[in-house]
């Protein structure tokens, strides 16, 4: 059966024929994928596409890397699910934490959004306060707390929030501006007291890549401690893309809490918040604050986080997927420099996107000013020539340790072929 025969069926049950917003948005319609392999996926209709998107960030060794497979597959001869404790998961918390927080303490769960959702009970049982503070344009997942002026897929529904969250909810969530220390002063001179914490995306990869402003999150960290708030990086992202200590490492600030995802479960279903040992205590069984999971800390995303983050550490970092993202980053200003395009890119490591029509991208603001449109033309003009990039302006492109020389050659031939055919000439 055809890619197009799929897609119908997967209409008839499943809303949109995905089940995450962002997948629809491929143009000209969702991706059906049948393998993923390197840096490569293989869709029923297109064949084989070089792949940018990398499942939303997880696969930094790219798809089914054999270490992986095998590290999960030996998981598996024992079976994978037995509602208790078990020696892999003990040595991934230890080996995160080394990077991490050293002494401190891991709760595993299942994706980024309750990683954040625990975060935020967490601050709030610490602080006794409701409040939180977050940043237009950053993406925290899909719960109610979060779901306020946030970046990715929610970014085109083109509203503050989404229906069916209580207003008593949403009223706790105050939003400021990203790299606007100002905004978050104006916040806390309001409301500091009430506030139990501020949560950010280090670097916003939900917004295309906005990196942080010097001192923005030095600014953070100043603010969060003179009015008792807690500072949470949500580093579901930068986690052991930006460096293996993430972007707490990588820009020299501490947080009091850290969320993790993607990465640490190589692929698998995994989320995380991590801290020091007299936050996290407040955990049970060992405190209050209520948190329990049938899937917690399942062996199989165990298993492969490790895999992933012992290669990781074979390589020495992740700066080989940074490398190639460098590549990416000279082709696309080659080809757009040649056409005097308007454009700006902005680039952390292995996380890049460009933006046309806009000479700087510094905040959500400025990329929202961006021609999204020419954006859409473009992705949808390299997926057919077999390279598939982010589907939105509102999402990074990422780049493996898989993806190498001849991949960037690729890139660059059908970079230039998709700008000739887009702006013509
Ligand atoms: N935080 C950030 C920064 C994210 O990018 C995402 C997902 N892209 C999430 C949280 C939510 O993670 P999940 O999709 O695993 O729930």
């Amino acid at each position: 059966m055809g890619a197009i025969e799929w897609l119908e069926r997967a209409k008839r049950v499943l809303v949109g024929g995905v089940n995450s917003t962002v997948r629809a948005f491929t143009r000209p319609r969702p991706l059906i994928v049948v393998r993923g392999e390197g840096a490569y996926l293989h869709d029923a209709e297109y064949g084989r596409l070089l792949d940018y998107v990398l499942g939303y960030g997880p696969l930094i060794h790219g798809h089914s890397h054999p270490e992986v497979r095998r590290r999960v597959q030996e998981a598996l001869e024992n079976g994978w699910l037995f509602g208790a404790t078990t020696p892999l998961e003990v040595m991934l918390a230890e080996k995160i934490l080394s990077y991490v927080y050293p002494g401190g303490k891991i709760r595993f769960v299942n994706s980024g959004t309750e990683a954040t959702m625990l975060a935020i009970r967490l601050a709030r049982a610490v602080t006794g306060r409701e409040y939180i503070v977050k940043f237009d344009g950053c993406y925290h997942g899909a719960h109610d707390y979060v779901l306020v002026g946030a970046g990715s897929a929610a970014a085109h529904i083109g509203a503050p929030k989404s229906p069916g969250i209580p207003r008593c909810v949403a009223e706790k969530t105050l939003v400021a501006r990203y790299n606007d220390l100002g905004s978050v002063e104006e916040v806390f001179s309001e409301a500091g007291e009430s506030i139990a914490a501020v949560i950010v995306e280090p670097v916003i990869g939900n917004m295309g890549v906005i990196p942080p402003a010097k001192g923005f999150l030095e600014g953070l960290r100043r603010i969060t401690r003179r009015h008792g708030a807690l500072l949470i990086m949500d580093e579901v992202i930068t986690g052991f893309r930006l460096a293996m200590g993430g972007a707490q490492e990588y820009y020299g600030v501490k947080a009091d809490l850290v969320t993790l995802g993607k990465i640490i479960g190589g692929g698998f279903p995994v989320g995380a918040v991590a801290g020091p040992s007299e936050i996290m205590g407040n955990l049970t069984p060992e405190g209050k604050v209520f948190n329990a999971g049938t899937f917690n800390g399942h062996p199989a995303s165990m298993a492969a986080g490790l895999a992933t983050i012992e290669l990781l550490e074979r390589l020495g970092g992740p700066s080989r997927a940074a490398e190639h993202a460098r590549a990416v980053e000279d082709a696309i200003r080659s080809v757009l420099d040649s056409r005097g395009v308007t454009y700006a890119l902005n680039r952390v490591e292995s996380m890049l996107q460009f933006f046309v029509g806009v000479e700087k991208v510094e905040s959500p603001d400025d990329a929202r000013r961006a021609d999204k449109n020419l954006y859409l033309r473009l992705h949808e003009s390299l997926l057919r020539r077999g390279v598939l990039v982010a589907p939105s302006q509102f999402e990074a492109v990422f780049s493996s340790t898989v993806h190498g020389p001849r991949e960037a050659e690729l890139f660059e031939d059908a970079f230039r072929a998709a700008v000739r055919e887009v702006l013509g000439g």
